[in-house]
Protein backbone atom coordinates (compact mmCIF):
# COMPACT_ATOMS: atom_id res chain seq x y z
CA UNK A 1 0.00 0.00 0.00
CA UNK A 2 1.84 2.88 -1.29
CA UNK A 3 1.27 6.41 0.07
CA UNK A 4 0.00 9.65 -1.87
CA UNK A 5 1.88 12.86 -0.24
CA UNK A 6 1.87 15.63 -2.27
CA UNK A 7 4.49 18.68 -1.80
CA UNK A 8 4.35 22.13 -2.74
CA UNK A 9 7.06 24.45 -4.10
CA UNK A 10 7.96 26.54 -1.58
CA UNK A 11 5.25 29.25 -0.99
CA UNK A 12 5.86 30.50 2.38
CA UNK A 13 8.74 32.74 4.15
CA UNK A 14 8.40 31.41 7.65
CA UNK A 15 9.87 33.97 9.93
CA UNK A 16 12.29 32.99 12.33
CA UNK A 17 10.27 33.58 15.43
CA UNK A 18 7.28 31.85 13.95
CA UNK A 19 9.60 28.87 13.11
CA UNK A 20 10.31 28.89 16.99
CA UNK A 21 6.82 29.10 17.84
CA UNK A 22 5.99 25.70 15.69
CA UNK A 23 9.41 24.01 17.14
CA UNK A 24 8.21 24.59 20.88
CA UNK A 25 4.70 23.07 19.53
CA UNK A 26 5.88 20.12 18.16
CA UNK A 27 8.13 19.28 21.09
CA UNK A 28 5.45 19.52 23.30
CA UNK A 29 3.00 17.52 21.30
CA UNK A 30 5.45 15.26 19.49
CA UNK A 31 6.27 14.45 15.97
CA UNK A 32 5.02 11.81 13.14
CA UNK A 33 6.78 10.05 10.51
CA UNK A 34 5.83 12.80 8.30
CA UNK A 35 6.91 15.95 10.19
CA UNK A 36 10.18 14.04 10.65
CA UNK A 37 10.81 13.12 7.35
CA UNK A 38 9.78 16.82 5.87
CA UNK A 39 10.86 19.27 9.08
CA UNK A 40 7.09 19.93 9.06
CA UNK A 41 4.48 20.55 11.54
CA UNK A 42 1.24 19.26 11.68
CA UNK A 43 -1.02 22.13 10.68
CA UNK A 44 -4.38 20.66 10.78
CA UNK A 45 -5.03 16.79 11.64
CA UNK A 46 -8.06 17.11 9.92
CA UNK A 47 -11.16 16.37 8.77
CA UNK A 48 -9.84 16.13 5.82
CA UNK A 49 -6.21 15.23 4.98
CA UNK A 50 -3.66 15.94 7.54
CA UNK A 51 -1.66 18.83 6.37
CA UNK A 52 1.84 20.31 7.35
CA UNK A 53 3.81 23.13 6.87
CA UNK A 54 7.44 22.35 6.42
CA UNK A 55 10.31 24.80 7.68
CA UNK A 56 11.30 25.60 4.16
CA UNK A 57 7.76 27.05 3.78
CA UNK A 58 5.97 23.99 1.88
CA UNK A 59 2.67 23.03 2.35
CA UNK A 60 2.53 18.76 2.59
CA UNK A 61 -0.65 16.93 2.07
CA UNK A 62 -1.09 13.47 3.58
CA UNK A 63 -3.28 12.33 0.95
CA UNK A 64 -4.61 8.86 1.24
CA UNK A 65 -8.23 8.94 0.04
CA UNK A 66 -8.98 12.82 -0.58
CA UNK A 67 -7.76 13.44 -4.23
CA UNK A 68 -6.29 17.30 -2.98
CA UNK A 69 -5.37 18.84 -6.23
CA UNK A 70 -2.42 21.15 -4.54
CA UNK A 71 -4.15 24.57 -5.69
CA UNK A 72 -3.21 27.63 -3.84
CA UNK A 73 -6.66 27.62 -2.51
CA UNK A 74 -5.88 23.99 -1.06
CA UNK A 75 -2.38 25.88 0.66
CA UNK A 76 -4.10 28.86 2.06
CA UNK A 77 -6.83 27.32 3.71
CA UNK A 78 -4.02 24.66 5.25
CA UNK A 79 -3.02 27.88 6.66
CA UNK A 80 -6.03 29.41 7.81
CA UNK A 81 -7.28 25.75 9.58
CA UNK A 82 -3.89 25.83 11.24
CA UNK A 83 -4.06 29.29 12.96
CA UNK A 84 -7.40 27.92 14.69
CA UNK A 85 -6.23 24.11 14.68
CA UNK A 86 -2.95 25.29 16.36
CA UNK A 87 -3.78 28.49 18.05
CA UNK A 88 -0.52 29.75 16.46
CA UNK A 89 -1.90 33.64 15.17
CA UNK A 90 1.51 34.11 13.94
CA UNK A 91 0.80 32.10 10.87
CA UNK A 92 -2.01 34.69 10.00
CA UNK A 93 1.42 36.41 8.30
CA UNK A 94 2.35 34.01 5.70
CA UNK A 95 -1.55 34.45 3.76
CA UNK A 96 -1.15 37.46 1.49
CA UNK A 97 -2.24 41.15 2.37
CA UNK A 98 -5.53 42.11 0.61
CA UNK A 99 -4.52 44.14 -2.57
CA UNK A 100 -6.86 47.36 -3.40
CA UNK A 101 -8.54 45.71 -6.06
CA UNK A 102 -10.62 43.10 -4.63
CA UNK A 103 -13.82 42.15 -3.26
CA UNK A 104 -15.57 40.56 0.15
CA UNK A 105 -16.02 37.27 -0.59
CA UNK A 106 -20.12 37.00 -0.75
CA UNK A 107 -19.62 32.96 0.67
CA UNK A 108 -18.36 33.97 4.54
CA UNK A 109 -19.17 37.59 4.23
CA UNK A 110 -15.80 38.41 4.34
CA UNK A 111 -14.40 36.30 7.64
CA UNK A 112 -12.84 33.58 6.18
CA UNK A 113 -15.36 30.93 7.27
CA UNK A 114 -18.13 29.25 6.16
CA UNK A 115 -21.03 28.15 8.51
CA UNK A 116 -23.85 26.85 5.89
CA UNK A 117 -26.04 29.27 8.22
CA UNK A 118 -25.59 26.74 11.15
CA UNK A 119 -26.50 23.71 9.43
CA UNK A 120 -22.48 22.41 10.19
CA UNK A 121 -23.50 20.58 13.46
CA UNK A 122 -20.85 17.98 14.69
CA UNK A 123 -21.47 14.65 16.85
CA UNK A 124 -22.89 16.32 19.26
CA UNK A 125 -25.15 18.67 17.75
CA UNK A 126 -22.92 21.69 18.42
CA UNK A 127 -22.36 24.20 15.17
CA UNK A 128 -18.81 24.30 13.35
CA UNK A 129 -17.10 26.59 10.93
CA UNK A 130 -15.15 25.37 7.98
CA UNK A 131 -12.21 27.48 6.23
CA UNK A 132 -14.52 28.94 3.13
CA UNK A 133 -13.12 27.17 0.20
CA UNK A 134 -14.27 30.21 -2.23
CA UNK A 135 -11.77 32.24 -0.88
CA UNK A 136 -9.48 30.14 0.99
CA UNK A 137 -10.20 31.44 4.19
CA UNK A 138 -8.73 34.87 3.24
CA UNK A 139 -11.90 36.59 3.40
CA UNK A 140 -11.82 38.34 -0.05
CA UNK A 141 -10.77 37.88 -3.55
CA UNK A 142 -8.79 39.61 -6.27
CA UNK A 143 -8.22 39.43 -9.99
CA UNK A 144 -4.16 39.27 -9.07
CA UNK A 145 -4.47 36.13 -6.86
CA UNK A 146 -5.14 33.11 -8.40
CA UNK A 147 -6.34 30.33 -6.16
CA UNK A 148 -7.29 27.48 -8.51
CA UNK A 149 -3.78 27.01 -9.69
CA UNK A 150 -1.90 24.22 -8.63
CA UNK A 151 1.26 24.91 -6.48
CA UNK A 152 2.70 21.24 -6.26
CA UNK A 153 5.76 20.74 -6.99
CA UNK A 154 6.61 19.33 -10.56
CA UNK A 155 7.82 15.70 -10.86
ZN1 LIG B 1 -15.01 33.19 1.68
Amino acid sequence: LSRRVLISTKLFQLPERLLEALRVRRDRFGSDDLAQAYDAFLLDPGLGPPVYLTSDGRIVWDDDIWDVVGTRADAFAAVAAGIQKTGLSELRQLLPSRPTLSTDCPDCSATGRFDAQGQLKDLEGRSFTVVCMKCAGLGWTAPSLVLSESVLEAG
